[in-house]
């Protein structure tokens, strides 16, 4: 193969129609894009082909929140530095060519990039895993403020063309509705891991119509007529998540969830029938399929179909493949968030489907009846009940495993929300605490870090061993090395601060404590518990304009679901509050408010190596396990929390001495909630009336829209249906105020602050999802590594 620089020009003349030199940043990348395509092509078919043969793992997911592949690529592929001269000999500058990609946005938050941090690890360790997903036309939205408030726009993410993906039209299956026939046509995306030759494949479908337009209607004048067929097929790709506070809306849910497992499934039966033969009662042992979440759980319903109606498998022998083929991954413990859907949308687009839903409902409710449960604990339980189809419920009825994400949600779904389950069927049960990439999530994002990792471990071995990092914890005593740290960290900060200052307009400097708080805007992850200290501690030092305090630096980011009035109302407040504080003169440099706008993966990669505090704040109980959390620990970030996900199992690797932690436990909860009385805390807790009553008193302006009230009515007054203060706010907010004014005043002694920095990052080997993946590999998947070199 010719030399890169040559493939790349010759790639960039291709896209752009022009001399490389005249090209734009964006116009390399795709050049780049296209020549690494070039480069792993053969590799990627040898892969396909190996995995094809054995035992393979299948990954459903609805969401895949990739963000950028190109440094990931490069990276894996031992290609950065090659990629740097080859573009800079056209007068052009890697960093700039990497800036101008786009994120591929496919998913809403943490569920998604779990599943892309797993197929990089999959990819890595050699195991063959495929992801099924949809090629969304447009991302998760793209936000921006007006006055404050949240905007949501299209993220047209792939329309001036994306290189990594692969359209493999001969590979296409039809995917029929009762009322609606579609083909799906297989993008297949490479995903490449660190130090090996294998590339696994990340399938996205995208819908198409069975014929383009109608021609007839088209030839007589009737456009709109001509089209309209087309644009119903491809609603069912436009979105991710749309809204579904409509019928329309969930029906097009449930048809964009029937679409991809149902073409994916298509797939792999094809697949099984080309390499073992006809005889699909041996389809488990070579398949199996993680559902992430309940949104791909009409898997299970397919299944049955394929092979009962077109492969005429008796209910006995197909059932038994499908309870040999599913497991099942539980994200939430949040009623609203169990997926049940009416059984008339069902029965409109697949009646067939619910004929097997039944059946199987039908067959449940017999075998609990044989086994002497009462009929109140079977009517809970059941796949149907009082009209509705139970997604989750049928996940663990059918699934051969169940798995939650972090410890303490395991125990929660075993003894509350799966109980009934539990007590049936123990032996399903299993905890797989979620992990992160430790390329993306260090190696790439923080090259300084990386660099004095790799020194001091005396090789890159950490990179796909991240447990080495515990050989390197005794450097904590070393001064210089702890001195270097201060020194890495300070520098990711200034970098930051460049980059705040061109995104969003604001000067932060970067000796104050960067206090980060990034994730999807939600009422559980008590971003307004954050947004109440930030007013406190500004009251605080108007109060006393000579108070030496630590300089602050609070960064939030997050988007709200567009339907979630009170995510946004959170949102416009920590906007206001900026607004208040940033303008303030006499406040200066000793706090300042950052919302960064439309976070996403390459934000996060900018935001998280210059953090120096984690906050993971959500209330005991509701966070499955977060990610967030890991990747901050791993970069060096305190974490800021309470005992809650995989916050449990931080405080266990590090130590409470490095760590701050506050706030009510899952189990003093129901106490502390029997006789609790937000007014009286409102009256009594120092400085809280004062910052709750700015809500509303005129010192912050919510542009008539009422939402502050409402923020307050929810923290103070109960709607009857919930109580008042129902992730307990105001509970927590004098612990919460305590642990981070002590962080403050703790962060003044720079060196034992690094000390404590070190002993996170030297202990988070156990949160690489390198350990998750093979975790599930040994313990679910049974998987064997298919090296194809
Ligand atoms: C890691 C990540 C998340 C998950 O964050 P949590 O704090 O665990 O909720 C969400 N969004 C993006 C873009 C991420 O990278």
């Amino acid at each position: 193969m010719t030399n890169l620089t040559e493939r790349l020009g010759a790639q960039v003349r291709t896209v752009a129609g022009r001399t490389p030199e005249n090209s734009t940043d964006y116009e390399f990348w795709t050049g780049l894009s296209a020549a690494l395509i070039e480069q792993i092509a053969d590799r990627w078919e040898k892969t396909t082909q190996a995995y094809a043969a054995g035992r393979q793992q299948h990954y459903f997911s609805a969401e895949f929140l990739m963000g950028r592949a190109m440094l990931n690529n490069l990276t894996n592929l031992g290609m950065v530095d090659e990629a740097k001269k080859a573009v800079s000999a056209f007068g052009k500058n890697l960093t700039d060519v990497l800036e101008s990609e786009h994120d591929a946005a496919l998913g809403n938050g943490g569920l998604g990039r779990l599943a892309a941090c797993f197929l990089d690890s999959c990819a890595t360790q050699d195991l063959p895993v495929t992801g099924y997903g949809i090629l969304y036309r447009y991302g998760l939205f793209k936000q921006s403020f007006s006055n404050g408030f949240q905007c949501e726009h299209p993220d047209p993410w792939m329309e001036e063309g994306y290189p990594f993906v692969i359209r493999r039209e001969e590979q296409q299956r039809i995917v029929q509705f009762d009322d609606l026939t579609v083909r799906a046509i297989p993008y297949d995306m490479p995903i490449t891991g660190y130090g090996t030759d294998n590339v696994g494949t990340l399938r996205l479908w995208k819908s198409e119509p069975m014929e383009e337009f109608d021609y007839d209607a088209f030839n007589s004048q009737r456009f709109t007529d001509a089209i309209v067929e087309r644009e119903r097929v491809n609603d069912l790709c436009r979105v991710l998540y749309p809204n579904d506070t409509t019928y329309e809306g969930k029906v097009l849910r449930v048809r964009q969830q029937y679409f991809f497992v149902s073409a994916s499934l298509q797939s792999m039966v094809d697949n099984f029938i080309a390499h073992h033969g006809e005889d699909l009662t041996e389809f488990a042992a070579y398949n199996s399929i993680q559902l992430n979440d309940t949104h791909p759980v009409l898997a299970i319903p397919e299944l049955m179909r394929i092979l009962l109606d077109e492969h005429d498998l008796s209910w006995e022998d197909a059932w038994n493949v499908v309870t040999n083929t599913f497991a099942y991954t539980n994200h939430t413990v949040l009623a609203e968030a169990l997926e049940t859907w009416e059984y008339s949308i069902f029965d409109k687009i697949f009646s067939r489907v619910l004929e097997i839903i039944k059946e199987i409902d039908r067959r449940f409710r017999l075998e609990l009846a044989e086994e002497g449960f009462d009929q109140g604990k079977i009517d809970y339980m059941a796949p149907i009940q009082s009209g509705r189809i139970h997604m989750a419920w049928t996940a663990c009825y059918a699934a051969y495993s169940i798995n939650g994400v972090a410890a303490l949600h395991t125990e929660i779904i075993k003894h509350d929300t799966l109980h009934d389950w539990y007590e049936i069927w123990p032996e399903k049960f299993n905890n797989k605490t979620n992990g992160v990439t430790p390329r993306r999530w260090l190696q790439q994002c923080n090259p300084r870090l990386a660099k004095l990792l790799t020194r001091l471990v005396g090789s890159d071995a950490w990179v796909t061993d991240l447990d080495q990092l515990k050989t390197i914890e005794s450097y904590v005593s070393d001064d210089s090395v702890m001195q270097e740290l201060l020194e890495i960290k300070h520098a990711n900060k200034i970098d930051f601060a460049a980059w705040i200052k061109d995104r969003e307009g604001i000067d932060i400097s970067p000796d104050a404590i960067f206090d980060v708080q990034i994730k999807r805007l939600h009422e559980y992850k008590r971003q307004l518990m954050n947004a109440l200290y930030l007013l406190d501690l500004y009251f605080r030092i108007k109060d006393n304009p000579n108070w030496d305090l630590t300089p602050r630096v609070a960064i939030f980011g997050a988007k709200a679901a567009p339907g979630y009035v009170r995510a946004k109302a959170i949102i416009k407040l920590i906007n206001e509050i900026a607004r208040l504080v940033n303008n303030d003169d006499e406040v200066g440099d000793k706090l300042k408010v950052v919302f960064v706008e439309n976070y996403n993966v390459s934000p996060a990669e900018h935001i998280i190596p210059a953090a120096d505090i984690s906050e993971q704040i959500s209330t005991a109980g509701k966070e499955a396990s977060g990610t967030g959390n890991m990747k901050f620990m791993m970069n060096g970030a305190l974490t800021l929390g309470t005992l809650d996900g995989a916050n449990v199992e931080i405080v266990e690797a590090v130590g409470h001495d490095n760590a701050y932690i506050f706030g009510a436990k899952v189990e003093e909860l129901p106490a502390l909630r029997e006789n609790y009385d937000p007014r009286y805390l409102y009256e009594t807790v120092p400085g809280l009336k004062r910052t709750l009553d700015a809500l509303t008193d005129g010192t912050l302006d919510d542009g008539n829209t009422g939402m502050f009230h409402d923020l307050i009515r929810s923290l103070l007054e109960s709607p009857g249906y919930e109580p008042a203060d129902l992730y307990y706010v105001l509970g927590d907010f004098d612990a919460y105020r305590t642990a981070r004014d002590q962080m403050a005043e703790d962060y003044r002694d720079q060196l034992a602050w690094a000390r404590m920095c070190w002993i996170n990052i030297t202990n988070s080997g156990r949160f690489s999802s390198d350990r998750t993946i093979a975790d599930y590999s040994r313990d679910v998947w049974k998987l064997d590594a298919t090296p194809i070199s």
